[in-house]
């Protein structure tokens, strides 16, 4: 491609509207253009790379013997009513009606269409097991639309679905997409991590996330500096070795503390510590009220939560609820005269008496309180979030704590979907079973994001060359020079020849602003042509990433070309 017959609209100014370093650079290197909130164009450049990714994502699945089929985004209400989820989806679904008055939604996944097609078309056991998968733009209305592509409403996603006759078949076809997946992310050339992920309380079901490590990622993943362990922060267990407390304490007192709301207000104005204060958290467990004790500097955790109780929806007690369970303000819950049944507290808290907590009374608090003697607690389980603290579940070693971005997830499904839309088959012996299935999503729209934010530095993008919208960036520098761009002209349809992508700057700018624009926009490798180095027969060449400058001769330039490539792709841990 020729700079001047193509649309690379590059910015010089940050926008104001980006948050993150992908957003404000796909910005900048004129890739994406915003329609309204959450949903984007992509330009020229951006669809290049997107392309690129859905290319990878398309050839693995295939290779992995998977079939790709396209299914309409606007789903019938019909369908979600029959696996609920019309109900339980929540407001990312986006719903409309058609003239008719029918109800529809986009769709935010396909669990529903998919099964749907299956239960029409699969009769018999020969046909399974079967895998099917799509890449298409996805709508969810997310409450919190930002950082550009890594969480829009409308994005393009790779999702798939395999439908199994067994057990043992539905866990073979997940490992198949497992390994699918990470020769994805390698050849991708992300620095990812596998991590277990939480499948809720489905039973045979499991789940692993891919996650992109990178500051800005919007999920904490739980990883041991010893072992394998990985997991993110809803799954990751908390293991508690402490002992039981034995040590009594004196009886409860009740302490004025008006308007101390939080644990850092009511610690300092008690002059404890908030690791002696608890926090008492009110749920409504599918309807049912449930009281959580946490110490004061720990996180809850829903999901934990969520998987104890057994129930489809957990929800925070409204203020209304609260006002009657406790029969005070909002802020001053405790466990001691709680009107609630049902009270579980957090493993470690067996281990420690002695505890601040809320007395059910405004502007009050009680101190000196034992759970065993004081309280009713129904059961100590695992239900907070794993700290650096914590030793790793599995080896008990140190555990870390980055920051990850979601790019894929595969999830052993089980009969969720075939069972409720009676997705059936006949077995070898005409006997009826349920199709066992599994679901496998890849963000094709959020790994160009997450790749940028991986790679990255001052003066722009840093593509790895399987997705750069174009490897190399093929720099005329004095366009007025007849000699430099016939010589360039020839470079040009030398590397095309080599089946190499590359982009002709043959605009007639000054060098610097070539070399900024080159920068911008990321291509791993830079070829310079200019009228010095032509004299003594020689081009610069730039590796982007490591910022290595080169010469190289023009004389056989095809060949050391070729090396130099072989040598770049290679510290992209990808081969050429
Ligand atoms: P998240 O937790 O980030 O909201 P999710 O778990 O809801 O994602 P899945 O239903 O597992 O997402 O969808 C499969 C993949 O689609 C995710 O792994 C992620 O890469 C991508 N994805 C999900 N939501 C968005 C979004 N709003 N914008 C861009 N990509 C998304
Ligand atoms: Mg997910």
């Amino acid at each position: 491609m020729r700079f001047t017959q193509y649309y690379v609209p590059t910015l010089k100014e940050t926008p104001a509207e980006a948050e993150v370093i992908s957003h404000k650079l796909l910005l900048r290197a004129g890739m994406i253009r915003k329609l309204t909130s959450g949903i984007y164009t992509y330009l020229p450049m951006g669809l290049r790379a997107l392309n690129k990714v859905a290319a990878i994502v398309r050839e693995e699945m295939d290779r992995a013997g998977c079939l790709e089929i396209l299914m309409p985004s606007v789903q019938p209400a019909d369908l979600w009513k029959e696996t609920s989820r019309w109900e339980s989806y929540g407001k990312e679904l986006l719903r409309f009606q058609d003239r008719h008055g029918r109800d529809y939604c986009l769709g935010p996944t396909h669990e529903e269409v998919v099964t749907d097609l299956i239960r029409g078309e699969v009769r018999s056991y020969r046909q399974l097991p079967m895998n099917l998968y799509q890449i298409q733009n996805k709508f969810r209305d997310e409450i919190r639309p930002r950082f550009g592509l890594m969480r829009g409403r409308e994005f393009l996603m790779k999702d798939g679905y395999s439908f199994d006759r067994d057990d043992e078949g539905a866990t073979v076809s997940y490992r198949k997409m497992f390994d699918a997946y990470q020769r994805i992310f390698t050849r991708l050339g992300l620095n990812f991590r596998a991590v277990q992920a939480d499948s809720g309380a489905i039973g045979g079901s499991y789940s692993h996330e891919f996650m992109v490590l990178a500051e800005t990622g919007e999920d904490t993943i739980a990883v041991c500096e010893s072992c394998a362990y990985a997991a993110n922060l809803e799954k990751a267990a908390v293991v508690w070795n402490g002992e039981v407390c034995t040590r009594e304490c004196s009886g409860v007192e009740e302490k004025l503390t008006p308007g101390q709301h939080t644990v850092e207000e009511v610690a300092a104005f008690l002059d404890v510590d908030s690791k002696k204060i608890l926090k008492t958290l009110l749920f409504v467990a599918d309807g049912k009220p449930v009281a959580v004790l946490v110490r004061g500097d720990r996180e809850l955790n829903e999901v934990k939560l969520k998987n104890l109780t057994g129930a489809t929806e957990v929800e925070m007690a409204s203020p209304e609820q609260v006002r009657k369970w406790t029969q005070a303000p909002v802020g001053f819950a405790g466990p001691v005269g709680l009107g609630v049944e049902t009270v579980y507290a957090d493993l470690e808290l067996q281990g420690d008496t002695d505890w601040v907590v809320g007395a059910n009374k405004g502007d009050t608090h009680l101190v000196h309180v034992d759970l065993k003697r004081d309280a009713k607690v129904t059961g100590y389980a695992d239900l907070r979030d794993i700290t650096l603290d914590d030793p790793c579940p599995e080896c008990g070693g140190t555990i870390s704590l980055p920051e990850g971005i979601e790019v894929g997830h595969v999830f052993k499904l089980g009969t969720k979907y075939s069972e409720s839309m009676n997705a059936v088959y006949l077995d070898e012996n005409g006997k009826e079973k349920t199709i066992i299935m599994g679901c496998y999503g890849i963000g094709v729209s959020r790994i160009v994001a997450a790749s940028i934010e991986q790679n990255n530095d001052k003066d722009g993008m840093i593509f790895p060359p399987s997705i750069a919208p174009f490897e190399v960036s093929l720099i005329a520098l004095n366009a007025k020079d007849e000699q430099v761009m016939a010589t360039a002209e020839e470079l040009y349809e030398e590397l095309r020849s080599l089946g190499v992508d590359v982009l002709l700057d043959d605009r007639k700018e000054r060098p610097g602003f070539k070399f900024k624009d080159a920068d911008l926009l990321g291509a791993p490798m830079q070829v310079v042509v200019g009228s010095k180095g032509l004299e003594r027969g020689i081009l610069e060449i730039k590796n982007r990433r490591t910022g290595d400058k080169q010469e190289m001769d023009l004389a056989g330039f095809k060949e050391a070309f070729m090396t130099w490539r072989k040598e770049v792709y290679a510290q992209w841990g990808l081969e050429a």
